[in-house]
């Protein structure tokens, strides 16, 4: 089993981190990929400690489209900070959460675009796999993806919440899906059809703690022991049993991630 995103170097898990890994431990989590904030400096030093309490851990560094408008005035500087906590911190093997969210635009559009652009340029440089996040934006997603190459280095659509055709669309570039939570809710029916036509060396699986609580914990703080619930889900769907769905997607998480 694996946790492909969580954010446990957040506050929310600053009181009882050590609670969390025991739990997370228990439910046979080999790896747990944590994304950082790369401008959100009691992050990057909570991951410090995460890292030393959890050896699963592994980092993804990025700036996230929501805080995109920290770089308005130069979206060059996003990469600069964002190289900056990579090479502070050994365990980094993704770059992102980097995308674009034009659901909430806490950012400009444009703004958003080019801090995404510079981002993907910089894992090209640092040979790092990136870390979407992408809501109600897929076109200029995929235009972008397609306009830096960003197949070459790959990655993964997290949280994935399109349709199949979106899918499609993500595994023709040749990235990866993860699936969270959201699988699990009764009425998400076109999610649960993604679930089913991912190739089985294509799918990861994901908490997005503390965000996302699978059933029946929904609107609970949700912790990476979670991710049990949302493979057995997809075990369900796809007529498999969890621990081949989990199997998979550390086998996925090594070869992508190469923790
Ligand atoms: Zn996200
Ligand atoms: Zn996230």
């Amino acid at each position: 089993m694996i946790d492909s995103h969580c954010h446990i170097a957040g506050p929310e898990f600053a009181g009882d981190l050590a609670d969390i890994i025991a739990r997370a431990r228990t439910a046979n989590l080999a790896h747990a990929l944590v994304i950082l904030a790369a401008d959100d400096g009691p992050e990057i030093e909570q991951g410090r400690r995460v890292a030393e309490q959890w050896d699963a851990v592994r980092f993804s560094v990025g700036v996230h489209p929501h805080a995109a408008g920290k770089f308005a005035a130069n979206p060059g500087d996003a990469p600069e900070v964002v190289d900056s906590v990579i090479a502070a911190q050994p365990l980094t093997r993704g770059l992102g959460e980097i995308g674009l969210d034009y659901h909430y635009d806490f950012a400009p559009r444009e703004v958003q675009q080019q801090v995404f652009r510079e981002q993907i340029r910089l894992a090209r440089r640092r040979r790092l796999p990136i870390v979407i996040h992408t809501r109600e934006a897929e076109d200029d997603t995929f235009q972008i993806l397609e306009e830096e190459n960003a197949g070459e280095i790959g990655g993964v659509f997290h949280c994935f919440t399109g349709d199949r055709a979106m899918a499609q669309r993500a595994l023709g570039l040749g990235f990866h899906i993860s699936l969270a939570g959201i699988v699990t809710f009764r009425r998400a029916l076109e999610l649960k059809e993604v679930a089913k036509l991912v190739p089985l060396d294509r799918l990861l699986i994901e908490t997005d703690s503390p965000y996302l609580a699978p059933a029946p914990h929904r609107g609970k703080r949700n912790e990476p022991a979670n991710v049990v619930r949302v493979a057995e889900t997809i075990a369900e769907l796809r007529g498999s049993d969890a621990q081949a769905i989990g199997d998979a997607a550390r086998r996925n998480f090594e070869r992508l991630f190469n923790p």
